[in-house]
């Protein structure tokens, strides 16, 4: 599908410039329209009818569903491409802690302490789990409301509330009013009643088939009534051919979703409990979910339930989301500036780096544990990474020059000593003439430089 350009969004908006959205011009505020930076309701000028029209040309190929409210409101979906590198993706996967009904309170309390308790910094980006998924597995109404209500009292972020069974559903909704959880699941069965739940709670609701075309016809149908608010469970088959089938049915979806099919362009979610199911190792379920979880993230889902409870499992889930999620046209980067480090002084050694986010904080994070004094002095390379600046000209002699000049690095120290990334060697001629600062060679790898100071700094 072709992206709307700014001018042709422009020609929905009312052309008066007068700045009431906060940008000056109309032209200004299509381009943050399509940025998602601003939405068609912060312009206050519209006619009668026109910004039903503007939303409607504006609204992703795949829908965006908010579950959630305030603070913790969480929008999945919204997506407009198959592939990040074609624009980007915008709503990164909710990944969602699994918790029974039949486990006991203590089980269900550490859980939640788990996902409230869980961060995980990298690359200057705090990463966290997102909410809890709470499933009636006893069928109970009563034992559900209760797990609900245990959840519900520890955690206050997203939650998911999951039984076929309407009666039960109702009882967990009842509990957290007002919390708009995503309701799971109406299926070919019990769909009018669902619908009945998720429109009395104003809750979103995910649809289940394993088949695809009956999938289709209970959103269609749903749909038809003017609820959006869908989210789409196509089921996971974790084995064999079964997982061919799967990544299969999803990229399919997601196909179908960017061409606009009206009953599937809904945000697709999914989950890893029939690997528990089918397993009796706990060692080897863990392992099997994180990787069935790396696959579901590629393959376009907006929301994963999971079950391990075991860092190793989950901390690549968070990881490779970070990874996907980040805007393939934006280097990451870091604010170049010189960094003081563990409390530097007059006497302590300056590191020349990028001000590509990873290579700082991986340097950044050596220097720090190594418990040595010392200042980096991060160069802007535009965010790019020291061998690839190197190659582009980016880390040359001049920038160097320059950014010890705007960091006044000489005022700071009383030696003029510098110390390169091991990959700079070769211009370190250039850069003693360009700067009049003498050069050492640093190692090729941060987690090096403790040896390197112990031989190569008194
Ligand atoms: S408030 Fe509306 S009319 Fe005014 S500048 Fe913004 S987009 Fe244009």
């Amino acid at each position: 599908m072709k992206r709307l350009t700014a001018l042709q969004v422009y020609g929905y908006l009312p052309k008066k410039n007068c700045a009431k959205c906060g940008e000056d011009t109309c032209m200004a505020f299509a381009i943050k329209l399509l940025e998602r930076e601003k939405k068609p309701a912060d312009c206050p000028e519209f006619g009668p009818g026109e910004l039903e029209k503007l939303v409607e040309a504006t609204t992703p190929p795949v829908r965006d569903v908010v579950m959630g409210g305030g603070k913790s409101a969480l929008t999945l979906g919204g997506e407009e491409v198959m592939y990040r590198h074609e624009l980007r993706f915008f709503n990164p996967t909710a990944l969602m802690l699994d918790v029974s009904d039949l486990m006991d309170d203590k089980e269900i309390k550490s859980r939640v302490d788990l996902v409230n308790n869980f961060e995980f910094e990298r690359i200057g980006e705090k990463l966290r789990l997102d909410g809890i998924s709470i499933r009636a597995a006893s069928g109970d109404a009563g034992k559900f409301k209760k797990a609900v209500e245990i959840v519900a009292r520890e955690f206050k972020g997203p939650l998911v509330l999951c039984s076929f069974s309407p009666e039960v559903l109702q009882a967990g909704a009842e509990a957290v009013k007002g919390r708009r959880p995503l309701l799971y699941a109406a299926n070919a069965k019990n769909w009018e009643k669902m619908l009945a739940i998720a429109k009395e709670f104003d809750c979103p609701l995910a649809v289940h088939s394993m088949d695809l075309s009956e999938l289709g016809t209970i959103a269609g149908n749903i749909s038809a009534t003017g609820f959006k608010n869908l989210v789409l469970d196509p089921g996971i088959e974790p084995n064999g051919a079964g997982l061919a089938r799967t990544l299969d049915n999803l990229t399919q979806l997601r196909k179908a979703a960017l061409h606009r099919v009206e009953e599937i362009r809904y945000p697709l979610m999914g989950s890893t409990i029939p690997v528990w199911q089918s397993s009796k190792d706990e060692t080897q379920a863990a392992l099997y979910e994180s990787n069935l979880v790396a696959m579901l993230l590629d393959r376009f889902l907006s929301l994963i339930v999971f079950h391990s409870t075991e860092a190793w499992s989950f901390l690549t889930s968070v990881v490779l989301k970070q990874n996907i999620y980040t805007d393939p046209r934006v280097e990451p980067s870091t604010e170049p500036k010189l960094y003081e480090i563990n409390s530097p002084d007059e006497n302590s050694p300056v590191f020349i780096t990028s001000n590509f986010a990873l290579t700082y904080f991986n340097v950044a994070g050596d220097l720090e544990n190594m418990k040595f004094p010392c200042y980096l002095l991060v160069v802007d390379t535009e965010g790019l990474a020291v061998t690839v600046a190197l190659a582009a000209d980016k880390l040359n002699p001049s920038a160097i020059k320059k950014a010890l000049k705007d960091n006044k690095v000489a005022e700071k120290v009383k030696h003029k000593k510098l110390i390169l990334p091991g990959v700079l060697a070769r211009i370190s001629g250039a850069i003693e003439d360009a700067t009049g600062w003498e050069v050492l060679i640093g190692p090729q790898d941060s987690s090096m430089i403790g040896s390197f100071l112990k031989d190569n700094w008194k």
